[in-house]
C-alpha cells in the first residue's frame, strides 16, 4: 500500500512524524507537507504564484503552498503513481464541529477524497502534544482495520481522539459533526507603531454536543470517526427557495 501524508501544521510537526511512522508499519510512505503552520487554511489552493518542492534531511517534502496544494500537486503531476490512501495529521488540537470548515488538517484529507483516494484526517483534540502517542495508536488500529476489511469506495474520515493516556481511552465511537457556538470576538491590540491591529478570536465552546456528535465522544473519552461529504446543499431550503422564486 502507498500512503501519502500531509498536515496543516508543516512538514516539521511532531504530530506528522507520528503519523508517518505509524504508516509506515502499513505500506511506502511519501511525506508532502507544508513549510509553515498553515492552520486554518481551510481547502485553498495557490493560483497566484510557482510552488517549489524541496526534501527536508527526515526525507519529508515541503512546500511554500497550503495543505490542499500539497496533496494536489502529489496526486496530480508531483508523483509518478495514484496513492492507495491519504493522511493527515495528527493535527496539534481538536477538529470537530465547525472546526472542519475552516481547517487544513481537513481540507487535505478532502483533496485526496476529491481526487478520488480514501482519506483520513488525524486531531489529538488539545493543544500540545501531549499523548500524541494515544492519537498514533488510534491511527495504528484503524490502518490495521483499513487493511484488513477495506471500506467500500473512496471515503472521508475525521478522527479526532481524546488527549489522555491511552489505558483511559475508551474506544472508538462513529459520531457525526456538532455545532459550536458563534466564534468569540475579534481581539483588537496596539502595534509597535501605534496602529490597531486585530487577531481572530478563538472558535465558539461547543452548542450542539449530544451524544452522537464528535464533541460527546471526545468529552467522554472516546475517539471520535466521522465520515464527512462534501455536498453543502441545504436539501430542506430547495422547496422553500423554489415557491419565494416563484411568486411574483
Ligand atoms: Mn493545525
Amino acid at each position: 500500500m502507498r500512503i501519502l501524508i500531509s498536515n496543516d501544521d508543516g512538514y516539521f510537526a511532531p504530530g506528522i512524524e507520528a503519523l508517518a511512522n505509524v504508516a509506515r508499519e502499513f505500506g511506502e510512505v511519501t511525506v508532502v507537507a507544508p513549510e509553515r503552520d498553515r492552520s486554518g487554511a481551510s481547502n485553498s489552493l495557490t493560483l497566484d504564484r510557482p510552488l517549489s518542492v524541496r526534501v527536508a534531511a527526515s526525507g519529508f517534502m515541503y512546500l511554500n503552498g497550503t495543505p490542499t496544494d500539497c496533496v494536489h500537486l502529489a496526486v496530480t503531476g508531483l508523483l509518478d503513481y495514484k496513492p492507495d490512501l491519504v493522511l493527515s495529521g495528527i493535527n496539534d488540537g481538536a477538529n470537530m464541529g465547525d472546526d472542519t470548515i475552516y481547517s487544513g488538517t481537513v481540507a487535505a484529507a478532502m483533496e485526496g477524497y476529491q481526487l478520488g483516494v480514501p482519506s483520513i484526517a488525524f486531531s489529538l483534540a488539545k493543544r500540545g502534544q501531549e499523548h500524541l502517542a494515544t492519537a498514533a495508536s488510534v491511527a495504528r488500529d484503524l490502518l490495521r482495520r483499513l487493511t484488513q476489511r477495506p471500506l467500500q469506495g473512496p471515503m472521508l474520515l475525521n478522527v479526532n481522539v481524546p488527549a489522555c493516556p491511552l489505558s483511559e481511552l475508551r474506544g472508538v465511537q462513529v459520531t457525526r459533526l456538532g455545532r459550536r457556538h458563534l466564534a468569540e470576538p475579534t481581539v483588537p491590540a496596539r502595534s509597535p507603531r501605534g496602529d490597531t491591529i486585530y487577531w481572530i478570536g478563538p472558535a465558539g465552546a461547543a452548542k450542539e454536543a449530544g451524544p452522537g456528535t464528535d464533541f460527546h465522544a471526545v468529552d467522554h473519552g472516546w475517539a471520535s470517526i466521522t465520515p464527512l461529504d462534501i455536498d453543502l446543499t441545504a436539501a430542506n431550503s430547495l422547496g422553500q427557495v423554489r415557491s419565494w422564486l416563484d411568486q411574483q
